[in-house]
């Protein structure tokens, strides 16, 4: 069975509210089963001093490099600081048909004069969830501005996504997971490895 591995890998404590949010939403909209990974272990040489933030794209390696054991991809969420060495930052950052993804919590809670609603900024954080891993699932950018694929520079635009795949979007994802055989288990045997 494909699993989904989700992993705090930030530097405050774990927001455990919000990881099960991420989990239940994202293992809905995947078909997928999702685990929690609990290890206390932390990307290393991440951070550009000169920038105090984190390069997404070392994150990425890192993780790719220490995926845990029985998860096919791997979902880190953290609160450090995202860039790559052309933009200012990013909301995250994952590996086309690739194994891992990165999403940043730093840059969704405002623009650090007031915190937006628990709820808006939980839809924020799933939403960017969905997008990264849908990268790993080979999904491209959507031009529908209310989908979770959708290009997101800022907030504005995150604000403007549903957390979920547009139509068109989710049969991508369906066509691709049959390509890629994701699926094979669940159609094979309907009820086997379901918790
Ligand atoms: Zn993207
Ligand atoms: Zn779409």
């Amino acid at each position: 069975m494909k699993e989904i591995a989700i992993w705090w890998i930030g530097a405050s404590g774990v927001a455990v509210d919000l990881l099960e949010v991420v989990q239940r939403r994202v293992a809905g909209e995947f078909g997928l089963p999702v685990g929690a990974h609990l290890s206390a272990e932390r990307p290393e040489g991440s951070l550009d001093p000169r920038r105090r933030q984190h390069s997404s794209t070392k994150i990425l390696h890192w993780l790719a490099e220490h995926r845990p054991a029985g998860a096919d991809r791997v979902l880190a969420i953290t609160d450090a600081d995202l860039f790559i060495p052309i933009l200012t930052f990013v909301f995250g950052e994952a590996h086309l048909k690739g194994r891992a993804a990165v999403v940043s919590t730093a840059r969704l809670a405002g623009d650090g004069l007031m915190l937006p609603d628990p709820a808006r900024f939980r839809a924020r954080v799933v939403t960017e969830c969905v997008h990264e891993l849908g990268h790993t699932f080979g999904l491209l950018h959507c031009q529908s501005t209310r989908c979770a694929m959708a290009r997101s520079p800022g907030l504005r635009e995150v604000d403007a996504k549903n957390e979920t795949l547009c139509p068109a979007c989710r049969e991508r994802y369906l066509e691709l997971a049959t390509e890629n055989g994701e699926n094979d288990e669940q159609e094979k045997h309907p009820h086997s490895g379901r918790r």
